[in-house]
């Protein structure tokens, strides 16, 4: 498969298309403003000079998910606490008026191998210099299932979880997921956790997840969930396929009040 990033930015990209966002260079990241989570820190466990995801999502805004890494390592447990102690005790010098620490980066954070103690460790280091303020992730809800994973998502305040269509065949479209991927165990996940909040991302274009069958079927998923919430929104970044387009927000708004009314799940857009 072509792989964007072997190729210079501005060659991998028709005109008229937004960029590709650069990876994460570092474990902390951030303060990022976001309209979701306020000021926060980004916390990338993963590589930073390839990304590293078990999907390969049309819209990634980091491009097309490489085949193979650069042979760069994840780092161990160890070291990546020390490097995010070191951060934190930056940022609390400084004053930085943090609101949220974030689970994200350069792809699906759940697929760092000791990932509870990841998220152990982090609790004890927001007691540390930010107690108080929440821990969050966003995950591509693909490792749910796991025990050690569904265990350390039970430990975060905030679970923002993806759900991007209700049926199998679109999902393999939209996400095209690796390996052992299995919708119905996935959905089976989500149902178990506790509020959490599904994320939902809507496009047109060469892929398209706005078809009323489509929006039947994602719903009757939600229904099953049972959310706290549903964030409605569309392409920002670049997409990896040049080919998508956003969708207005004003259908995106009739998307959330669709959902709203078939499964009585309060349902937002964010534009
Ligand atoms: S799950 Fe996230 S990081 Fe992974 S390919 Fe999709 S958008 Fe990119």
């Amino acid at each position: 498969m072509l792989d964007l990033k072997d190729l210079p930015r501005e060659m991998a990209r028709p005109a008229g298309v937004k960029p590709l966002t650069a990876l994460q260079d570092r474990a902390v990241y951030g303060p990022i403003a976001s309209r979701r989570l306020g000021l926060s820190l980004g916390i990338n466990p993963l590589p930073v000079s390839y990304k590293f995801c078990d999907f390969d999502c049309v819209y990634c805004q980091y491009g097309w998910t490489p085949e193979k890494g650069t042979g760069e390592k994840l780092k161990t447990l160890p070291a990546l606490l020390d490097e995010i102690e070191e951060s934190f005790k930056f940022h609390r010098t400084q004053g930085t008026p943090v609101k949220c620490l974030t689970l994200a980066g350069n792809g699906e954070p759940t697929l760092y191998p000791d990932f509870l103690g990841l998220v152990k460790g982090l609790r004890e280091l927001r007691d540390q210099y930010f107690p108080g303020v929440p821990i969050g992730i966003l995950s591509d809800s693909s490792q749910a299932h796991r025990p050690q994973v569904s265990e350390a998502l039970a430990l975060l305040e905030e679970r923002y979880m993806k759900l991007d269509a209700g049926e199998e065949k679109l999902v393999r479209e939209v996400n095209r997921p690796r390996g052992g991927f299995d919708f119905e165990r996935m959905v089976e996940a989500l149902s178990g956790l506790r509020d959490s909040v599904i994320q939902s991302l809507f496009m047109e274009g060469s892929h398209d997840n706005t078809a009323p069958e489509a929006l039947e079927a994602w719903a009757r998923v939600v229904a099953r969930i049972k959310p706290r919430e549903v964030q409605v929104y569309t392409i920002d970044r670049g997409p990896a396929d040049p080919g998508l387009r956003e969708v207005p927000v004003e259908k995106l708004e009739e998307i959330a009040r669709f959902c709203q009314a078939k499964t009585g799940v309060r349902s937002v857009v964010f534009d």
